[in-house]
């Protein structure tokens, strides 16, 4: 069994689409990023390299390559879950918070957690997406941007 962690941070940007979790959320701004700056997706990705022992989603994907401008998170996750099954891993689970004061995250969880699943190729089950606000406190409290944390359990 090997545990992974991953975090990451994207401030609100005008006219950009918001993606969380693989799904379009309906929000009058969208996250800032040269991806679609789907900070779920990036912290579970780095939860999944780091327990692969892969370094993170900066090393394998960087912002300075121009043919990944305004790549689809998706796609980075599926291409992290074939670098996980290359090196010998199964997903055993995957257990995530977003934090932010808007959008409410509780009525996307059930289309969050079907597309990652899918994504991942894991039973639904096997994923777990929470909303979580500060309470008004911090960045995310400001309504500035949005934070992810992420934790995955790897079956070699
Ligand atoms: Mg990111």
């Amino acid at each position: 069994m090997r545990i992974g962690f991953g975090f990451d941070v994207h401030a609100f940007a005008e006219g950009r689409t918001l993606f969380l979790g693989g799904v379009l959320v309906p929000h009058p701004k969208g996250l800032a990023g040269h991806s679609d700056g789907d900070v779920l997706i990036h912290a579970i990705c780095d939860a999944l390299l780091g327990a692969a022992g892969s370094g993170d989603i900066g090393a394998h994907f960087p912002d300075t390559d121009v043919s990944l401008k305004g790549i689809e998170s998706r796609k980075i996750l599926a291409r992290v879950v074939g670098l996980v099954a290359e090196k010998g891993f199964t997903i055993a689970n995957v257990d995530a918070v977003v934090v932010c004061e808007v959008p409410k995250i509780h009525p996307h969880r059930e289309a969050m957690t079907e597309a990652l699943a899918a994504i991942m190729k894991i039973p639904r089950e096997r994923v777990n997406i929470k909303g979580k606000t500060t309470e008004g406190l911090g960045f995310e409290g400001r309504r500035e941007g949005i934070a992810a944390h992420a934790v995955c359990l790897l079956e070699e």
